[in-house]
């Protein structure tokens, strides 16, 4: 547990997005779920990883600030609510920048380098040899997003394990050089025996790799294959229509469920599961069971959790909604930068860089 001004007496979690797009199903299932569920339980901060989103997008400042908004939105229609967690703007955060730096430091380039999840963006996200110096220092930046906050846990699909354990190598590295930790120590045993750091753990979601509408890619708000939260019920009923079930065939012919990409959405989206067992029995056995037909149970599941979304998400889009949501990030970003800042001065004190107090000022 942290020592810092700001603790609640509650164990902290953060997590976050980047504003690259809105907010799509697999976010849900892999994070938003916990974190709407975690919002009692636990010291709460949301980030929104805007200066991660000019890692690759530096030339389109205007999505980025609209993405940031709209993600925002997304999160207080799936139920996230700001009078019990704390959003969180990554730019307004100077600690979050601050540490970047020196945890940088603590990492080998080639380490980062070497980062199986940065090596399936350039892939996936086209990136080719042409990526910023900053796309892969995003990696270093997410360590101080998160050690920022000093969490115990990080509730992230199964792309962001690799980033977590390279936060933990960070945190482990820094009280061992500072803080004089023993480099045998358990994990739970850094912060508790003077680390300035916890070792925080990563939380993997009911389904840690959504795959996206294309059947390929993990669905990815820049790719081009999700389902967005905001989607109309006409447009996730398009998008799931248009899915291609893995295999042409006949609904009196056999079929494999497990090539098809539409039933992972039928395990995820339904709940009643011996009506997917039932699905799955018949798909199989070429019971006159079409593919339309599967999609058209897993279009209205998916439209039923969506629903009241989108009447939440009602309230913030007319007039003055985009105020209230900035109202919002600039309420929770105060209330973040004490907490950033008493981690940013007790990592300081501790490489023996304390040399004054500083206060931030939001104008
Ligand atoms: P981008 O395409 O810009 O990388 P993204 O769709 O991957 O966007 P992120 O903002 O990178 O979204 O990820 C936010 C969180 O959602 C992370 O914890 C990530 O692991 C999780 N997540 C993203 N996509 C999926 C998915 N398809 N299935 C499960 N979890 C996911
Ligand atoms: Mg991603």
């Amino acid at each position: 547990m942290s020592h810092d001004p700001t603790t609640t007496g509650k164990n902290r979690v953060l997590t976050g997005d980047t504003p690259t797009g809105r907010l799509h199903l697999g976010h849900w299932v892999g994070s938003i779920e916990q974190r709407v569920k975690m919002q009692d339980d636990y010291d709460c901060f949301f980030l929104l990883a805007n200066m991660h989103a000019y890692t690759t997008r530096a030339d389109k400042p205007d999505d980025i600030r609209r993405d940031t908004i709209e993600i925002v939105k997304d999160w207080l229609a799936a139920g996230i609510d700001p009078s019990r967690a704390t959003i969180v703007l990554q730019t307004e955060i100077p600690a979050i920048a601050e540490l970047s730096w020196y945890f940088a430091m603590l990492i080998p380039f080639n380490r980062v380098m070497r980062n199986p999840t940065l090596k399936t963006e350039i892939e996936t996200k086209g990136l080719g040899d042409k990526y910023s110096f900053g796309f892969p220092m995003y990696a270093v930046g997410q360590c101080a997003d998160i050690l920022a906050f000093r969490p115990e846990f990080v509730p992230v699909g199964e792309d962001q394990v690799a980033h977590i354990e390279m936060c933990r190598e960070v945190a482990r590295k820094f009280d061992q050089l500072y803080c004089g930790i023993d480099s045998h120590s358990e994990d739970d045993a850094y912060e508790t025996g003077g680390g300035v750091f916890p070792i925080p753990k990563a939380l993997v979601g009911k389904v840690g790799r959504l795959i996206g509408t294309d059947g390929k890619n993990k669905m990815s708000k820049s790719l081009g294959n999700a389902v967005f939260l905001s989607d109309t019920p006409k447009q996730v009923k398009k998008k799931i229509n248009a899915m291609y079930p893995g295999q042409s065939r006949d609904p009196d012919q056999p079929g494999d469920p497990a090539i098809n990409p539409v039933f992972q959405y039928a395990d995820v989206f339904i709940k009643d599961e011996a009506f997917v067992a039932e699905l799955r029995e018949r798909y199989t056995k070429g019971d006159n069971l079409g593919d339309g037909h599967v999609k058209s149970h897993v279009i209205e599941a998916v439209n039923e959790l969506l629903e009241p979304m989108r009447t939440r998400r009602a309230e913030f889009e007319g007039p003055g909604g985009d105020d209230a949501v900035i109202d919002i990030i600039r309420d929770g970003t105060a209330r973040a930068n004490e907490t950033a800042e008493a981690t940013l001065y007790a990592a300081k004190e501790a490489m023996k860089l304390g040399f004054g107090e500083r206060h931030l000022r939001w104008k």
